[in-house]
């Protein structure tokens, strides 16, 4: 499956949209619309569900996008959240150096040799808070969700009586004025993360670590990704972000090669220590029992939750032969699936519809349902299948005599006559929501 398809598909079946695009489109910002919407809820709902949820030892914040400056002043945001950029003499372009295959070489007009000197770039959306715009009250969009959970160590440990080992989970929007954004929803300047710090201690941290990495690793799998199309790589010495002991990248098979879907860090006690610094506050943890100090260190799993989202739609893709005819359909996960049941009369006749609204009402309480009555019965079951849904519900004429109806297999494409009574079991004993 080539890129072209799946962003064709993205934009004609209403996943994701071109932010503004009324208005000639907005390159560095997607909209995603009903179905792009729901599958990436769902994408995030899993995170959580896997992350807080399920778990004792993790707890959720939501803390605000637009922080004190201090926070990136601590954090080496201010000072080094940087790319490389530079400039082509010739075309103007402008590039971030390190994504580039030839670093001599403009790719925008192929000459060699014209670019400038590269320049620090600093990631960082700035903006002003209050009716004056002055240096003093500058603030910034933050680049990160990570310092939210930092600054707020102390708060919920208090309020939550958390023990060593614990996490801190957040999922929200994060903004990086990125010099390249691109292929498609995979680089923008405005995205969503999926967050959590561990706090360990320190003696403890290499063992999480291990243990993150293969949680981390885990969920894409199951959660239906193709292992082959999914692999970890460890960051060499001199990749590793100033504050990281150690790091492994999650990293999926898009249609231009490997790339990042989420970095597992080992971020030692940099965070918490750069915070006591500069504010004064004292973000050691006590242990009561041997009557100590310290700075915990940090396990942190960083997913992108607009990222994984996109490869959990290219890995889904399928085009199959049936009877010389090409199917193109969706494999997602029951959990993942924008719509879990289509609900299909047969024809718009009063009677088919009476017991269509029927039996979607019955459903409707459980799982994320459609009604469609447009088209064809084949081209329904097409756009279905285009948009992941596992099973369809066709209500036809002998519905009225029966009080049956048909159930299509997504996967399999095979049906079921089921009593209406027995539907909501029948599909029970299936989806795996
Ligand atoms: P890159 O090197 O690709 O710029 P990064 O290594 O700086 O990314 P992190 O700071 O580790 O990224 O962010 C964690 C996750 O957030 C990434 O793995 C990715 O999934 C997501 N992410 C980061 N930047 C963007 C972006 N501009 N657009 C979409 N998702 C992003």
């Amino acid at each position: 499956m080539d890129f072209d398809t799946i962003v064709n598909l993205s934009k004609s079946r209403g996943f994701v949209f071109p932010s503004s695009e009324i208005y000639g489109g907005l390159r560095s910002a997607y909209d995603y619309g009903p179905l792009g919407a729901a599958l990436l809820r769902n994408v995030k709902e899993q995170w959580w569900r896997s992350m807080v949820k399920l778990r004792d030892d993790i707890v959720g914040i939501d803390s605000a996008i637009i922080q004190s400056p201090q926070v990136w002043e601590a954090s080496g945001h201010l000072a080094s959240f940087t790319d490389p950029l530079v400039e082509c003499t010739n075309c103007n372009a402008r590039h971030r150096l390190d994504k580039l295959e030839d670093q001599d070489q403009c790719p925008t007009c192929g000459k060699r040799g014209t670019f400038a000197a590269a320049k620090d770039f600093n990631l960082m959306f700035q903006t002003n808070m209050g009716p004056v715009a002055t240096a003093e009250n500058r603030v910034y969009l933050r680049p990160e969700t990570a310092q939210g959970i930092f600054i707020n160590f102390e708060n919920v440990r208090r309020t939550s009586r958390m023990k060593l080992p614990f996490g801190i989970a957040q999922v929200g929007k994060s903004f990086r004025n990125e010099i390249t954004p691109g292929q498609f929803v995979f680089r923008t300047r405005e995205f969503e993360q999926m967050e959590m710090e561990f706090f360990v201690r320190p003696e403890e941290a290499d063992e999480w670590f291990q243990y993150w990495v293969k949680e981390r690793h885990s969920w894409y799998l199951d959660l239906g990704m193709t292992d082959e199309n999914l692999r970890l790589r460890e960051h060499e010495s001199e990749e590793l972000a100033h504050y990281a002991a150690g790091t492994f990248d999650v990293e999926f098979l898009f249609p231009w090669g490997w790339d990042e879907l989420e970095g597992i860090a080992n971020r030692t006690d940099f965070d918490l220590k750069q915070h006591t610094e500069h504010s004064g506050k004292d973000l050691r943890y006590f242990d009561a029992e041997a009557n100590e100090r310290f700075f915990p260190f940090v396990i942190e799993p960083a997913a992108g939750a607009t990222r994984t989202t996109f490869a959990f739609l290219i890995d889904a893709y399928s085009d199959e032969d049936v009877s010389g005819e090409t199917r193109t359909v969706l494999k997602l996960d029951h959990r993942l699936a924008p719509v879990k049941v289509a609900v299909l009369p047969l024809s718009k006749k009063p009677d088919l519809v009476e017991v269509t609204q029927r039996v979607a009402a019955s459903l409707r309480e459980r799982y994320d349902i459609e009604v469609d009555v447009t088209q064809s019965i084949g081209k329904r079951y097409r756009r279905q299948d285009e948009i992941g849904t596992p099973y369809c519900v066709t209500i036809d004429f002998d519905t009225l005599d029966d009080q049956q109806v048909t159930v299509r297999d997504r996967d399999s494409m095979a049906q079921d006559r089921v009593a209406i009574d027995q539907l909501d079991r029948y599909l029970a004993e299936r989806l795996k929501v």
